[in-house]
């Protein structure tokens, strides 16, 4: 049995690219794959992506096939569509805040540049379970599916990147590792890619739309994908018995730019969209992607966040490997790492938000956006994990406006504090995992202040 460096299990945009950045440092990189190599990517998705992540990762941007369409700012909407507030975050020089794309073309591409960079992939392998040794993880069990034969592969590092189905962190016995993320933790999605008979009001415009009607917990997002082609989709808070599929086709029935659209293609799906894992890291194992809970927990988006998870954590990798230690000590850097420096904190602080969002029904949204109580501003600072700060320009004014849901302004406002305290406490992630349960408690204080289970 061939002894690696590192075996990663899925090819998603998490394992593919970690694959890709491991074998640049010259590890000796196992990727194990369930699907047909030639269906990598095939997954269903919004197909949206900001432009910062695939250049915090290192990943040229999309081009031909795989492009669908750029994107400069997103729509939101109350319920009415009366209203709506814009979300721009274009980086100084570039063309285009992100794009939609081609989720298939995307994962091909990542697919490949990992095997180029010289990564051993194999596809129609299904992990099974981790292989232990004194409960440290040094490998797996995986099905051969083409010839259903069972197989053992062995490296010093495990990384679990298998998206929802976290194959290897529901089995792992650790004190800092949640086996299950609830069921209202999660949103539950159903999407369409639609061909429509005309092409979008606003092409180069995502828009989101919040209505409770139809996403309860969630929101409904429609993102241009060039031309007619439109990727429509909505969300709805799982563990709640609500049915999105049955939701959505309520919602396109409902409006007639989606008159006469022929369907491309449909299918359901679910992200995790809470707080980030208590630890990415075990004895022997990493957790990355879906798989360490590395979503947005606002918009769901988490392709984003999962290459800059498996950007980060490859140097600390190579590290661990040849230092010699590959315990949770030895990998522990990776939590201080993207929870201190990158998108952890930014994960810790907007589940706080997605909280108060899931709180607040059509008639606060509404009275919220027709009233310019939160502005393009306010979200840009509140997408950035700093809460929604009332007390910028236009304050007096704002107040004014806000008098009729005082109790509403004040929860904003106690929400946001919280935010910024998380964000504070997470830049402050613990060095090592003997000062971790203080720092722990500290979290849960933070969620038993709002009145919310951590
Ligand atoms: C409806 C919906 C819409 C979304 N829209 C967007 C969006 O617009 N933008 C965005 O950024 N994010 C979006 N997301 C989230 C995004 O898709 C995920 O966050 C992202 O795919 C995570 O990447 P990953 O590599 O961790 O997991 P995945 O992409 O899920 O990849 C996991 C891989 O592991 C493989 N695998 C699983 N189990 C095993 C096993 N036992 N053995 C071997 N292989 C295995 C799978 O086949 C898969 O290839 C959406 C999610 C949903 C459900």
């Amino acid at each position: 049995m061939t002894l690696h460096d590192l075996i990663v299990v899925g090819a998603g945009p998490a394992g593919a690219h970690l694959a890709h950045e491991a074998a640049k440092l010259n590890l000796k990189v196992l990727l194990l794959e369930r699907l047909a190599r030639d269906r990598v990517g095939d997954k269903v998705c919004g197909e949206g992506i900001a432009l910062h992540h695939l250049k915090n990762a290192g990943i040229p941007f999309p081009t031909g096939d795989e492009l669908g369409t750029l994107i400069n700012g997103i729509d939101i909407y109350p319920p009415s569509m009366e209203n709506f507030v814009t979300v721009s975050q274009r980086i100084p020089g570039e063309l285009c805040d992100g794009w939609t794309i081609d989720r298939l073309c995307f994962g091909q591409r990542l697919l490949k540049r990992a095997e180029d960079a010289g990564a051993r992939v194999i596809a129609h392998a299904h992990v099974i379970k981790p292989l232990l040794e004194k409960g440290a993880v040094v490998g797996v069990e995986y099905k051969d599916t083409t010839q259903d034969k069972l197989v053992k592969a062995t490296a010093k590092v495990t990384v679990d990147a298998s998206g929802m189905s976290a194959t290897l962190r529901r089995r792992i016995k650790h004190p800092s590792i949640e086996n299950k993320i609830a069921l209202h933790d999660q949103a539950v999605c159903y999407r369409e890619v639609l061909e429509l008979k005309q092409p979008p009001d606003t092409p180069d415009r995502c828009t989101i739309i919040m209505d409770d009607r139809y996403s309860p917990g969630g929101y409904i997002w429609i993102f241009p994908r060039g031309g007619t082609i439109a990727n429509v989709g909505l969300g709805t808070q799982g563990g709640k018995g609500h049915r999105p599929k049955a939701l959505y086709k309520k919602f396109i029935a409902s409006k007639p730019m989606f008159k006469g659209a022929k369907v491309i293609t449909g299918g359901g799906g679910a992200a995790p969209i809470r707080r980030p894992l208590w630890s990415y890291v075990a004895d022997g194992i990493v957790f990355i992607g879906d798989s360490g809970c590395h979503v947005n927990p606002i918009h769901g988006g988490g392709i984003g966040s999962a290459i800059e998870a498996a950007h980060v954590v490859a140097p600390i990798l190579k590290d661990a490997i040849e230092a010699g230690d590959v315990s949770t000590t030895g990998l522990w850097p990776f939590n201080v790492e993207y929870n201190r420096h990158h998108y952890g904190q930014k994960i810790a602080s907007l589940d706080l938000m997605r909280r108060l969002l899931q709180e607040v029904g059509n008639k606060e949204f509404e009275f919220v956006i027709n009233n310019r109580i939160i502005t393009t501003e306010d979200l840009l600072r509140a997408n950035a994990g700093e809460g929604i700060q009332l007390s910028a320009t236009d304050k007096a004014g704002r107040f004014i406006r806000g008098l009729r849901k005082l109790g509403l302004l004040r929860r904003i406002q106690k929400v946001s504090k919280a935010m910024r305290e998380m964000l504070k406490l997470y830049k402050n992630f613990p060095n090592s995992p003997g000062e971790f349960e203080s720092w722990k408690n500290k979290v849960v204080l933070i969620y038993q202040s709002l009145g919310y289970e951590p």
